[in-house]
């Protein structure tokens, strides 16, 4: 090996040390599911806004509601009752109606006997009883929300109940795709001798959606430096990001990085301690972050979830990286000389992550990355990584 390979946790720093949040916009509601919050959230009023019942049945006081109550108005959800409660009366009440001044507690339909206009209650209750309280869930001013949340269906749940419309959120990253290969063709095409499909592509844009990127284009090239420079020059345009898949190793037909050179991008990295991936190389011009992955799918894929998905992920103002578990490895893995990253499916058993390789780890075997759902980490070494063995592992899913 002539020079030391880049660890993975140095590649990753010297990408996110170039990953500053985007601006901000506006993003209703609606449409902020998978963004990324830019500021705290606070609570525009308490929530619930009002004291309210847990049950429906009968609102009561909890000091006087022994014997007949006489049944005197109904407090609906979204249309309170329109009198105070006195001694001797009930009030008929739903879930999430407001209680109604002068009662403390509220009597379940379950335990009341109700005859002739009047309610019995079955048992005392409580004052408090079956009440939610004002402010009992989100305290006005309160943050429920920090910047950096990634909005899921449950925070956007709290963000409306807190009075949110519309959220602030960075812009998403604009990604372009570069394909590079004289032998690639589209999807679904005839293919002549020696061609593939460029199924890079597809997995690229999709990998780049799913983490919050917006694909402005995605190009293909063949393999001669002039037309690999000028479609360089195109894909790289107004985007944040520009991912390049092939052409970055030194055969004598990979042209990526001398192009990006003569464009103005400065290479930062190039070649990292890993197993599908070694040629990851990884440059700037300004904010644009360019990633020049090794074109074998496994590779692609693999690069792109350890490297480029933290830079869209932090241009996003998310944590970057995701966390590490421990899992059981189920089966030998001979090590390498290189660190491994291996497809795993993870499965819990007898309360502890079992990790299981999905099949040959070849870069070029795209079979086995359809089960994965996690990467396991393997230090390289000789001999085998052993069954039982506790590796870190990574979430890709
Ligand atoms: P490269 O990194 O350009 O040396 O390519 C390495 C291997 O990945 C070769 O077998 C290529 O044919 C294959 N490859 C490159 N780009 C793609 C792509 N877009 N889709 C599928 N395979 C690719
Ligand atoms: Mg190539």
């Amino acid at each position: 090996m002539p020079t030391a390979l880049l660890s993975i946790e140095s590649a990753r720093a010297a990408v996110a040390s170039r990953c500053a949040p985007l601006p901000a916009e506006p993003v209703p509601v609606e449409d902020a599911g998978g963004r990324v919050l830019a500021a705290d959230v606070r609570a525009a009023a308490d929530v619930p806004r009002f004291d309210n019942s847990a049950m429906d049945g009968f609102a009561v006081r909890s000091d006087a509601s022994r014997g007949a109550l006489r049944i005197v108005d109904e407090s609906r959800a979204g249309r309170p009752a329109s009198r105070t409660l006195a001694d001797g009366e009930a009030i008929r009440i739903s879930t999430g109606a407001a209680l109604p001044a002068g009662a403390d507690a509220v009597a379940p339909v379950e335990h009341v006997h109700e005859i002739g206009g009047h309610v019995t209650l079955g048992a005392a209750v409580a004052p408090g009883q079956h009440v939610r309280r004002t402010g009992e869930d989100l305290r006005a001013g309160s943050v429920v929300l920090p910047a950096g949340t990634t909005l899921g269906a449950g925070a956007l749940s709290v963000a409306v109940s807190a009075g949110a419309g519309s959220l602030p959120c960075a812009r998403r990253p604009r990604v372009a795709i570069l394909s590079t290969g004289d032998e690639l063709r589209p999807p679904g095409s005839p293919l002549g001798p020696g061609e593939i499909h460029n199924s890079n592509a597809v997995m690229l844009a999709t990998l780049a959606r799913q983490d919050g990127g917006e694909v402005v284009t995605a190009t293909a090239v063949g393999d001669t430096r002039a037309g690999t420079e000028a479609a360089l020059a195109a894909a790289l345009g107004d985007a944040d990001v520009l991912i390049v898949s092939g052409g970055v190793s030194v055969g004598p037909h990979d042209h990526v990085k001398p192009a990006l050179e003569t464009l103005g991008v400065t290479e930062r990295f190039w070649r990292v301690d890993l197993q599908p991936g070694k040629p990851t190389w990884f440059g700037t011009r300004d904010r644009q972050l360019v990633f020049g992955l090794p074109g074998n799918p496994v590779s692609s894929f693999v690069t792109f979830v350890l490297f480029a998905r933290p830079a869209l992920r932090a241009l996003q103002g998310a944590e970057p990286f995701p966390r590490r578990e421990q899992a059981t490895l189920t089966e030998d893995v001979p090590r390498r000389r290189r660190t491994q990253a291996v497809r795993v499916r993870l499965d819990a058993h007898d309360g502890t992550l079992r990790a299981t390789p999905t099949g040959a780890q070849g870069s070029h075997v795209t079979a086995s990355l359809a089960d994965a759902d996690a990467l396991a980490f393997i230090a390289a070494g000789d001999g085998v990584a052993e069954v039982g063995a506790q590796l870190p592992v990574e979430r890709i899913a």
